[in-house]
């Protein structure tokens, strides 16, 4: 199909709730092949469909490397059933050229989702795996969350943004998950006890 253009960060689409696909129909189907097409042609891991403008529920991820063969995952209409644990993710996106900050993260989902030909499946990510933390990033594009938003230093995201030329945090927007940084801060004290 076609590789489309990435809505940066400042663009009103990234901020808006997608809408549930009603049938996996043609339209859907090139939609998919296309965010494929232009994941691959920026080098992504993940991307969804408010990321090329299109707000509907939908969003591939392709976690393989070097060798491995291309492996796209496509997710339609994705409800995140179970998650536990946490964990500190250096992320970035591609409506965020060259920023990358450290956010909170869940260390294990189970996502449920139709796939490209409408099928249900179910998958399972662990211990702070990049599917894992990719699930989560692309699940937040669909309900108009960025991975800024769950920053574990604010100030630190503010300075990357700045860097970048991007525009600065919505304090609004940033959520305050104290059981994920409790947790978060217990992992860094115990490692720093065993160092
Ligand atoms: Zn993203």
């Amino acid at each position: 199909m076609s590789i489309r253009k990435v809505v940066k960060y400042g663009e009103p689409s990234l901020r808006q709730p997608s809408k549930e696909v009603h049938k996996v129909s043609q339209k859907i189907k090139n939609l998919v092949q296309d965010l494929i097409d232009t994941m691959y042609s920026q080098n992504g891991v993940g991307l969804a469909a408010p990321q090329i403008g299109e707000n509907v529920r939908v969003f591939v991820i392709d976690v393989s490397t070097g060798n491995e063969p291309l492996n796209p995952i496509v997710f339609i209409n994705p409800k995140i059933i179970k998650k536990s644990g946490a964990c500190v993710s250096h992320e970035g996106c591609l409506s965020f050229p060259e920023a990358y900050t450290d956010v909170r993260r869940y260390a294990n989902v189970m996502i449920k989702a139709l796939d490209s030909n409408g099928r249900s499946f179910v998958m399972e990510a662990k211990e702070g795996s990049l599917l894992a933390r990719a699930i989560q990033h692309e699940f937040d594009h669909l309900d108009g969350v960025l991975f800024v938003d769950h920053s574990i230093n604010r100030f630190e995201a503010e300075e990357v943004l700045k860097k970048y030329n991007l525009p600065p945090l919505q304090i609004e927007k940033l959520l305050d998950e104290p059981e994920l940084a409790k947790e978060i801060d217990e992992l860094k004290a115990k490692e720093v006890e065993q160092k």
